[in-house]
């Protein structure tokens, strides 16, 4: 039994068995292996039955009477009488008929469960009851509980799994010897067996720790293999030339953050090197990252190469090239800005390509169809990728084989990576932080509010438009009273539009528009020709609107708290207070996680939380399958993941070929795609 074969290679398990767990995403033993439990239940310790105390028991009796019956339709109740030297006791099942049969009168049982009252008696409630054996897996030892999914449940599951044990006990040491000795690691083997049968808590703490240590390390190694991979690339050094930074400096419209001053330091040293640039700047929404984006590629540019920057959408694409365009003017170097994205007409595209081509523009600004475009990019120096995950290591490729070296890449995000993330997912990348904003920024006000409130909350925000100010109103993609994407948006928008606020003129932004209703939708926001502006999440990014003062976030409790963080950062942002309303989907009691979101305006707390409680995935989950979440392995267990990212630079530095170690080999390969992440 190789432990790549289909389940149904396994003694019992048949296609329909099969056919369930592929429902759960298991489909070869080795997937089976690797589902690990959810949680256990503790029924290791055997109690006599005279000594029971109410809760979870386990006895070791035997079966003396059985017998089952309907007690009105529909309500089957067994009842069986098990005895030990000490006393009997009785056992009752609801709606579970193949106990009578199933059980032997006179056999010796393990029975664990819960004892407690049942009609002012004391009896064990639907017990687990197995054959005393050497190896129960539902009784008189620590119980796995499985995710399990309809007509599989963990009782079948943990039989499957019983079946391959001599399989698991054949699993080979995944990791090098001398880390396993080193960290005081439980066996591979041990450890799998282990978490899913464990002796005693001991024990299974120790196979925790074990395979905790092993999610992180292979992160880890993932992670940093490929930066090494990437140093062996080279790049065009750029000089830099300071009296052009000053240059730029003292036209801007204010004083660069300490915060900005440092980063932009940092690139430029950077940029300087023939090793490959491979720097995300972090920075809270509002922190200021276009300016920051626009003096990286200054000196590229300032040397005859091209710059490509690109966001996740037109829409942002279009916003940073004004912006861009506008700081770049006082400095005559406006005409190497070119636009180039789908929604151009021809001509313009044309018009763009051959500006591109001629080498008059140098600063391309599009989305990341500009990788697919026919442009030359063959002095291409240097890549802003803006609020955006996925840029990969295979795009970037495909960018090295156009330019013959492999550009530098900023990577600017919003999106607050905790420590623990930056150091295993984000390994391979060097992170600064820009960690502080504008001054004179107020904190957003925050409240969450309920849908009985919401005629107070109208006049609440009609205050805000007749003072001349303006709305975005988020809607979520999906409702459950919704299937089409739009719906959300749609039902709010005629509701507003109509009813709320009649008044005033509402317009509908979202993601099933042509690119250019978009634009042109965004446009009369900008121009404030629209008073509110209702969207899905398709404005989350990067959209810059100064005289919007208000958010109001519909369904909000189905948002992540990163990502209203982020939504919010859209308002206030020309000096005035800005206002950010959760509207919970329905007057059942706020999740605690939004009461955080009106405590906090800080984004790296926010995002901790959001880690702490939703798991990576779930937070930086576009990326790719579920490769991030660790099924052991806590991201918020700093200790191990310091530990573990020490022990993979360790391997690096001893120069193994990662190629003896199969499994690791296997499993590194596989996360060095996941990681290649900005
Ligand atoms: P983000 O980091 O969210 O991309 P932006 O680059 O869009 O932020 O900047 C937000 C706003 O702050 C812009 O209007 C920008 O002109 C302004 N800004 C940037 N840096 C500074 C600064 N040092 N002082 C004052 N305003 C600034
Ligand atoms: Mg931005």
């Amino acid at each position: 039994m190789l432990i790549a074969n289909d389940l149904t290679a396994i003694k019992g398990v048949g296609p329909e068995l099969a056919r369930k767990f592929g429902i759960l995403g298991i489909h070869s033993i080795q997937d089976l292996i690797m589902h690990f439990p959810r949680r256990y239940e503790d029924y290791s310790t055997l109690t006599p039955i005279r000594h029971m105390r109410p809760g979870q028991v386990s006895v070791q009796a035997v079966i003396t009477q059985v017998s089952g019956r309907y007690v009105r339709r529909g309500m089957h109740i067994t009842e069986a009488v098990a005895s030990d030297a000490s006393d009997s006791v009785r056992l009752i099942w609801f709606n579970q008929p193949y106990r009578a049969g199933a059980l032997k009168i006179g056999r010796e049982y393990f029975i664990s469960g819960n004892y407690a009252l049942s009609r002012q008696r004391f009896a064990i409630m639907n017990p687990s009851a197995e054959l005393v054996s050497d190896f129960p897996i539902s009784t008189a030892r620590i119980v796995p509980i499985y995710r399990e999914t309809k007509g599989l449940t963990s009782v079948q599951i943990r039989r499957v799994l019983r079946e391959i044990v001599p399989r698991l006990r054949a699993v080979p040491e995944s990791l090098p010897p001398w880390l396993v000795d080193e960290q005081q690691l439980m066996p591979y083997a041990a450890a799998l067996e282990t978490i899913h049968f464990p002796e005693t808590s001991n024990m299974l703490e120790m196979a925790k720790k074990r395979l905790a240590f092993q999610e992180v390390f292979e992160l880890s190694l993932a992670a940093l293999l490929n930066k090494y991979e990437l140093l062996q690339d080279t790049s065009l050094a750029i000089s830099f030339n300071e009296a052009l930074a000053r240059q730029f400096v003292g036209h801007l419209p204010f004083t660069l953050t300490d915060a900005q001053r440092k980063v932009v330091w940092r690139i430029y040293q950077d940029m300087q090197k023939t090793q490959p640039m491979n720097r995300l700047v972090e920075g809270d929404v509002g922190s200021g990252k276009t300016v920051v984006a626009t003096m990286a590629a200054l000196m590229p540019l300032s040397e005859g190469y091209q710059v490509a920057l690109m966001a996740p959408t037109e829409l942002l694409a279009r916003q940073h090239a004004d912006t861009i365009y506008k700081l770049l003017t006082p400095l005559g170097m406006h005409d190497k800005l070119a636009l180039l994205v789908g929604g151009m007409k021809v001509v313009e595209k044309d018009r763009a390509r051959e500006a591109i081509a001629s080498g008059v523009a140098q600063l391309i600004v599009g989305t990341q169809a500009l990788i697919q475009e026919k442009v030359d990019m063959y002095n291409l120096a240097l890549v802003v990728i803006d609020e955006q995950h996925r840029f990969g290591v295979e795009q970037r490729k495909k960018l090295m084989s156009k330019a013959g070296h492999m550009p530098h890449l900023l990577s600017l995000t919003a999106t607050p990576i905790p420590r623990s993330l930056a150091l295993t997912l984000y390994g391979e990348l060097d992170v600064s932080l820009l960690d502080a904003k504008p001054p004179g920024r107020l904190p957003i006000i925050t409240e969450i509010c309920s849908p009985n409130s919401r005629a107070q909350l109208n006049k609440k925000i009609e205050q805000e438009l007749i003072a001349g100010r303006q709305m975005f109103v988020v809607c979520p993609l999906i409702t459950e009273s919704t299937t089409s994407k739009a719906n959300a948006a749609e039902k709010i928008y005629e509701q507003f539009r109509t009813k709320d606020f009649n008044k005033w003129r509402v317009g509908l932004l979202h993601g099933k528009m042509k690119p250019a209703e978009k634009n042109d939708v965004m446009q009369a926001f900008v121009d404030h020709r629209l008073d509110i502006l209702v969207s899905t999440t398709v404005i989350e990014v990067g959209v810059d609107v100064p005289n919007a003062s208000v958010m109001l976030i519909e369904a909000a409790d189905r948002f992540g708290l990163a990502q209203i963080h982020q939504l919010r950062g859209r308002v206030g942002r020309g000096g005035q207070q800005g206002y950010c309303y959760l509207m919970m989907s329905d007057s059942s009691k706020p999740p605690r996680r939004l009461a955080a979101l009106e405590r906090s305006n800080d984004g790296f707390k926010l995002a901790e939380l959001d880690l702490e409680l939703r798991g990576p995935g779930a937070i930086y989950g576009t990326m790719q399958h579920g490769a991030l979440d660790l099924q052991v392995a806590k991201l918020t267990d700093i200790h191990l993941i310091a530990a573990a990212r020490q022990a993979a630079e360790q391997f690096i530095a001893r120069d193994e070929d990662l190629l003896q170690y199969t499994q690791l080999f296997e499993r590194v390969t596989q996360l060095r795609a996941v990681t290649n992440l900005n």
